[in-house]
């Protein structure tokens, strides 16, 4: 039976099993979907079935652990079929989908999974829209918060004085 702790656990790693097996299973899918058993008696030589288990497992164990994947892990997993996206599996292509492309912040990465043809998308050239709360408090008090963008913007300012003079 599971007790409530009174304490909250500390911040970080706090399920060093759970992380553990995350690694290996992410570890274990891409070296089997790297190396294929060499063993002949295996009918299914080139068969991705065993990574794609170990791939739907990893998804599975993050999902029930409430365990966030890392970013290129994530990425590297096809949403739709668990194939790992590497080399052989998955087409990469860049997209602007603006008029005549002439937009550099419409560039998006895309990411097609060979197996099942499912399409990851990731905007690269537009800056991401920081949080609610971060956005409020830029919003309330624009130079201290803000920080990097306020300075860029001074500096484009500075650019434009100089122009002008
Ligand atoms: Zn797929």
């Amino acid at each position: 039976m599971r007790t409530k702790s009174s304490t909250k656990p500390p911040k970080g790693n706090q399920n060093p099993h759970l992380q553990a097996r995350l690694a290996y299973l992410y570890k274990a899918a891409t070296y089997l979907s790297t190396h294929q058993p060499s063993q002949s008696s295996q009918p299914s030589v080139s068969s991705p079935a065993l990574p794609r288990h170990l791939a739907s497992q990893l998804r599975a164990v993050s999902l029930k652990s409430q365990l966030r994947l890392a970013q290129p892990i994530k990425r590297s997993l096809c949403n739709r079929c668990n194939t790992l996206l590497q080399d052989g599996s998955a087409s990469v292509h860049m997209e602007n989908e603006s008029r005549s492309g002439v937009k550099p912040w419409a560039d998006v990465l895309v990411i097609q999974c060979a197996m099942c043809e499912a399409v990851k998308r990731f905007p690269v050239g537009s800056k991401r829209q920081g949080k609610k709360g971060a956005r409020e408090s830029a919003k309330m008090e624009p130079v201290e918060s803000t920080g990097d963008k306020a300075k860029v913007r001074g500096s484009e300012l500075r650019m434009d004085r100089n122009r002008t003079t």
